[in-house]
Formats: C-alpha cells, structure tokens, sequence
C-alpha cells in the first residue's frame, strides 16, 4: 500500500507576491493528488516533529534561530529568498513530522511506500542555516531517524530537484551510514554539488547535469553511476528528495526532463528498492514552480509509488 502524507499546515506558511515557492503550489500538488485514481490511497495528516527529531539533523542554537525568527504578524526574511511568516514553524516543522511518519509507516510494515505532500521544502537547508525557501533540512532528519530510532545499518537519499541539495549533504556529510546522490543542473543556485564533492567517507556522489540537457542524459548519469553507487550501498531504505524542477517549463532552471522522466526516475528507483530493501521507499516533495508540470509530475510519481505499492 502507497501511503500519502498531507501537510495542511503548509498552507499557512506565506510568501511574498511572485515568490515561486507559494502556496498555489502545495493546492496543485493536493488537487492532483485528489484525482479519483488516487482515492484508494491511505491518507494521513502530517503531525508535527518534536524537537528530539529537529536535533538529528540541526544544532539547538539553528531550531532557536528559527523559531525566534518567526513574527507574530506579518513576515520576516530569513535570507534573501527565503520567508517565515506566524504559520511558518507548523508548515515546516509538521513537514519534517510527516517525512518520519512515513517513515515510520514504511519501516512498521504499514505501507510499501510513502510520498509526503509538503511545502516549504527542506534539501537546502544546512545544519545551522536556513536557506533557498528551507527551513530544515527534512530529508537528512529522516535518515538520520531511520538509523538512530529504527537502528537500519544504512540509508539511501537520491535528490533529483534540479537545484543541489545542498543541505542534505552538508547535515550528511559525515554521515557514514548515509548515501547520499544528488543530480541537479550545473551550473545553477546554490553553487554547490560539484562531483568533486564527496562526502567524509565517500558517501556523496554528485552528478550534475549542463543547462539545457534533456531527460535522456539524466538517464544516462544514473545508469552510468548512480544506480551502481546505490546498488553496492545496499540500503536499508530509499528516500527521495522528489523535486520537479527539472521540467522543461519550469521557470528557475533550464533543464529539458518531461513528466515521463520523472515517472522513469520513480521506476528505477522502486525497481532498485524492490531489489534491495523490499521495496521501501519515502519521496518527500522539494521543489518545482510551473504549476502544471507539478501537478502532473508529482501524479505520475505517485502512479509509479502506487502500482509498487499495491
Ligand atoms: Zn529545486
């Protein structure tokens, strides 16, 4: 069974007018994933993370910057992109919740595989900075919950956002039971994710992609390494940082990926969990602002976590 992870919340946290990473985009994601083909899905609201869980991934002085960041009224910029207005603590915080739910869920036998349907995303944000429209860093908290809490010997997180997931492999890097592959256009915010970037125990590989390369050389850079490096990891558990910014009409970048991408993306990864760990996976939504390639970006994911899932 596929379970889906809903971050109300996430509706609250506010962004300035034609800031890309509104809330229009979690109401496209949710509005797609309301689509009849989904109704058998198991549902949950995500609840919200406790501070022994923010602590797996960030130092106390970075949760009581944050949280002393947050006005009563109207907003306050953490960075020069990135927003917290009186909703921003539950949006982000109840995303990180729903990320270990699910993990949860995977782990107790509950569902085959999860996606958590959140915003603000997490990958940029580093152990003690907020950055790039992310608070937290959501997807490293819930590896590193994997294998402190349920004690799995190693995880897997893949990130093909099209931006670097900078934050996932700063909190990571020394992380020796972490793996930790990102593809994203280069070069392109934030700057980071050269392949020369390798983590404290080898543990990062970095594959980026030439502005203007299209869905087949993606394809090309996990089966020429990505796919390997995952394969002889042998994880425990594959998480994804599900970003779909990658596709041709989305507005921050330049890469070419269609929506088949993504589900190609999705299948190979649930053929390689299905291989290695029975099949379990958790994608947590990061980025992607063209609002129809989300929505029909994050509905053929699902489709693909679902027909593994039944
Ligand atoms: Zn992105």
């Amino acid at each position: 069974m596929t379970l889906i992870v809903e971050n109300p919340a996430g509706l609250d946290h506010l962004t300035p007018a034609g800031h890309p990473e509104c809330v229009a985009r979690l109401a496209a994601v949710t509005q797609a994933l309301a689509a009849p083909e989904f109704a058998d899905l198991d549902r949950r609201t995500a609840p919200l993370a406790d501070e022994a869980s923010l602590l797996l991934g960030h130092p106390q002085s970075h949760i009581d910057s944050v949280r002393a960041a947050i006005p009563q009224a109207g907003r306050t910029a953490l960075d020069p992109d990135t927003w917290a207005t009186p909703g921003s603590w539950d949006a982000a915080v109840a995303g990180v919740g729903g990320c270990l739910a699910a993990v949860d869920a995977v782990l107790a036998g509950r569902a085959t595989n999860a996606f958590v349907a959140t915003r603000p995303p997490g990958h940029h944000a580093e152990r003690d900075r907020a950055m790039g429209f992310c608070l937290f860093s959501t997807i490293a908290i819930a590896a590193r919950h994997a294998l402190t809490v349920h004690g799995l010997s190693r995880v897997a997180v893949v990130d093909f956002d099209v931006h670097h997931g900078n934050g996932t492999q700063d909190v990571l890097w020394d992380e020796p039971r972490a793996l930790f592959i990102s593809s994203h256009q280069s070069p392109l915010y934030p700057g980071t994710g050269a392949a020369s970037e390798r983590g404290g125990s080898n543990n990062v590989l970095n594959l980026p992609l030439a502005p203007g390369s299209d869905g087949a050389a993606m394809r090309r850079a996990y089966q020429a390494q990505g796919f390997d490096r995952l394969r002889a990891f042998q994880p425990d558990l594959i998480l994804i940082s599900a970003g779909f910014d990658a596709h041709a009409d989305d507005p921050l970048a330049n890469l070419m990926w269609t929506t088949e991408d993504f589900a190609w993306i999705t299948r190979e990864l649930c053929d390689i969990a299905d291989e290695l760990c029975g099949g379990r996976v958790v994608s947590t939504l990061e980025g992607g602002y063209d609002l129809p390639a989300l929505a029909a970006s994050v509905a053929v994911h699902v489709t693909e976590l679902k027909e593994r899932g039944a």
